[in-house]
Parts: C-alpha cells; sequence; structure tokens
C-alpha cells in the first residue's frame, strides 16, 4: 500500500519538526509494511518568498492531490520580519486560512493528554492530574458565529453591533459523523457540548445529532451545556472521550483543555474534511526565537503525524507505536528544554526524533 503525503514544512522551527515526524513516519512505514510518498509544498512565509504570495494555485492542487498533509507551522515574528509589511492577504496566515477554505476542511480536532510523566506542569488539583486524562475536542471550524452575518449600525444615535449564529442541518450532521467516527477508533464516548436551554441552533445540534448517534449504537452519547463543561474541564477531565461542539465554544473549549496539559508544545491538531483527508498539525506556532537552534519540542508534529495514520490512512497500529513510543521516551527521562526538569536528560530536536524513531520501530 502507498499513500501520497503531501509535507509543508513552512518557516521557523517548521522544517526542523516535520523533518523529525517524517524520520518517525520512515520507522513505522517500513515496519508495518506500507509506503509514504512524501511531495513538497510550500506554504506561508516561504511561498511569498519564492513566488510572492503565501499559497499558490500548485500548491492547493499538491495538497488536494494527496492522501494527507503534514504542516509544521508558518509565520514569522510580527515586529521584525518583512512579510508583516505586506497588506493582510498576503502575510503567512493567510495561506493557512486559504488552504483551510479549498480543501473545505470544517471539523478541527484538538486532543488533550495529560502524560503522567509531565503531570508536574498540569495546573490542576493534584488528586485530578494524577488520574489523567485523554480527550479529544472535535470543533465545526467553518460555520457559525465566525462565519454568520455582521454588521454595525446607529439608529437614533445609539450604535449597535450585531453578528449571527447560523448553522444548518447539513453542516451539523457532517461534523457529527466525524466526531462519531472518531470516537469509533478511541473510547466510544461523545458528549454534545451547546446552549440548548437558550439557542436554537444549538436545540439544532442535539436534534441532528441525536439521529447521528443512533447509528452508533457502541457509542455512548451524552449532552451538556457549555458553562457546565468549561468547569468540569478543570474538576473532572478524565469524564471525556471525544467532545463536540460548534465553532466558537470549541475555540474556547479547546484552549482550556491544552491549557490544562500544561504543555502546549505537546500537542497536535488535525482539520478534516468529509473524505478521508486531513490537515495535520502541531497546535503551536512557527517559534522564531528559536528556530535554526535545533531545540524546538518535535514530539507534537510527530503526535500529528499519528493522527494522520489514524485518521486519514486508517494505520492504527502505526499510529499507536508512535504514541507508544513518545510514551516511552518520556518515560525513559528525554526531554526537549521546553519540557525540562529536575533529574531528566535534556536533548535536541533531532535527538528526540531519532529516539521516538527508533522506539517506534521496534
Ligand atoms: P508560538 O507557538 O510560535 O511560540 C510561543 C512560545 O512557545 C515561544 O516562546 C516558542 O519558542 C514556544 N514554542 C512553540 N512551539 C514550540 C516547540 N515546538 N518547542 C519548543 N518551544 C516552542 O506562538 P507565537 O510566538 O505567538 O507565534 C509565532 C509565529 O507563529 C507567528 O507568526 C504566528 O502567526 C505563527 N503561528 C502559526 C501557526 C500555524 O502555523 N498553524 C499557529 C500559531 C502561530
Amino acid at each position: 500500500m502507498e499513500y501520497k503525503i503531501g509535507v509543508i514544512r513552512g518557516d521557523g522551527i517548521g522544517p526542523e519538526i516535520v523533518n523529525e515526524a517524517v524520520k518517525v513516519l520512515d520507522a513505522v512505514s517500513s515496519k508495518f509494511g506500507f509506503d509514504l510518498k512524501y511531495t513538497d509544498i510550500d506554504m506561508g512565509g516561504c511561498s511569498i518568498d519564492k513566488y510572492g504570495v503565501p499559497l499558490t494555485e500548485e500548491a492547493v492542487e499538491a495538497a488536494k492531490a494527496s492522501d494527507a498533509v503534514l504542516m509544521g507551522s508558518i509565520g514569522g515574528d510580527a515586529k521584525t520580519s518583512p512579510w508583516y509589511k505586506l497588506e493582510p492577504s498576503k502575510r503567512p496566515e493567510a495561506g493557512l486560512l486559504a488552504i483551510r477554505k479549498k480543501l473545505n476542511l470544517f471539523a478541527n480536532l484538538r486532543p488533550s493528554v495529560l502524560y503522567p510523566e509531565l503531570k508536574k506542569a498540569c495546573p490542576l488539583a493534584e488528586e485530578t492530574a494524577d488520574r489523567g486524562f485523554d480527550m479529544i475536542i472535535v470543533r465545526e471550524l467553518t460555520g457559525g458565529l465566525y462565519f454568520g452575518e455582521r454588521y454595525t449600525k446607529t439608529s437614533k444615535g445609539l450604535e449597535t453591533a450585531v453578528d449571527t449564529l447560523s448553522y444548518n442541518e447539513f453542516e451539523i450532521r457532517r461534523a457529527a459523523i466525524k466526531a462519531f467516527e472518531i470516537a469509533m477508533k478511541r473510547d466510544k464516548k461523545v458528549t454534545l457540548v451547546d446552549k440548548a436551554n437558550v439557542l436554537d441552533s444549538s436545540r439544532l445540534w442535539r436534534r441532528i445529532t441525536e439521529k447521528v448517534a443512533a447509528g452508533y449504537p457502541d457509542v455512548k452519547y451524552e449532552t451538556m451545556l457549555v458553562d457546565n463543561c468549561a468547569m468540569q474541564i478543570v474538576r473532572d477531565p478524565a469524564q471525556f472521550d471525544v467532545v463536540l461542539t460548534e465553532n466558537m465554544f470549541g475555540d474556547i473549549l479547546s484552549d482550556e483543555a491544552a491549557m490544562i496539559t500544561g504543555s502546549i508544545g505537546m500537542l497536535p491538531s488535525a482539520s478534516l474534511n468529509d473524505t478521508k483527508f486531513g490537515l495535520y498539525e502541531p497546535s503551536g506556532g512557527s517559534a522564531p526565537d528559536i528556530a535554526g537552534q535545533n531545540i524546538a519540542n518535535p514530539i507534537a508534529t510527530i503526535l500529528s503525524s499519528g493522527m494522520m495514520l489514524r485518521y486519514s490512512l486508517d494505520q492504527d497500529k502505526a499510529a499507536d507505536a508512535i504514541n507508544e513510543a513518545v510514551k516511552q521516551v518520556l518515560k525513559e527521562g528525554f526531554r526537549t528544554g521546553d519540557i525540562m526538569s529536575e533529574g531528566c536528560s535534556r536533548v535536541n530536536t533531532d535527538e528526540m526524533g531519532d529516539l521516538i524513531a527508533d522506539r517506534a520501530g521496534k
């Protein structure tokens, strides 16, 4: 079996962290007997430097021709980089927004996992951190309040701003199906988070999601109000497996869920469309302050490549091997600078990649 992988190395630490993920992918693909054919795709600042725009049509076509795309990160230092003298639609970040739109990536996945070895960084109560947690937020990414009609008007001297929150059943159904499919590969539980006691849109989310849930009898389905969920994430995050929610609630809850891990540099993410295709990237940015020094933590990108194997290529065993290798290397006490603690061995970006590739490929 051969898969086509688009690779966006991007800017800043992007090339360094992606190189390590590719190393790990090569190790597991040879162990589990499949081939990965990589195509480099330029996006962000490096594309501006070469072609004058952050995303070319050729780059979009190359991404579309891939089974999945693995990305590092894009962007530079907003104060010093010449990219930020350009108008907003020509800056590196515009490339990311454009590719998400052109590939119709409507579901954003943000896992939040507490590794026992890193639990000291967790800001939650000790007994909560001791229980650990492993949840994933599935956020609808292309609808709702951020995409609705908006305007500001002044009437009789009173200035009023209006934002519109709207969802149709098609948008809800496809996001819900993604969440249930993902739950089938995990602990088989979906929590729909909404504000159904107030919002009509939330009540539609409940009606449609309930119908989708009926098609997945093995998955436990529950609903929760968003204000309660915000509390439950800090009180007892272990209760969650897959959290499904609309765009704005997901925006806020996914940052809350990331924060409680205490180590955002460890968190992968993915954006999916209604095929198997996905764009996989670390949650962090291009970290221009440490770029080119071989000290960035490549684990979020390596875990993103594991998500790619699971959700786009259905290579679950290879994905498990990557997750286990990361746990193993942490257990053995190896750390990059950002997660370093007393008694551990400090390693560089490429050494961390070598260690994980070695454990994953065995
Ligand atoms: P950032 O995430 O790049 O950096 C914040 C801090 O975290 C920095 O101190 C950095 O050194 C550290 N850090 C980030 N990733 C790390 C890693 N893997 N290992 C060790 N330390 C790490 O956020 P920022 O400084 O706000 O943004 C820098 C650039 O990244 C900006 O141009 C921004 O637009 C861009 N950005 C891109 C993406 C993306 O490509 N999806 C996401 C967020 C930010």
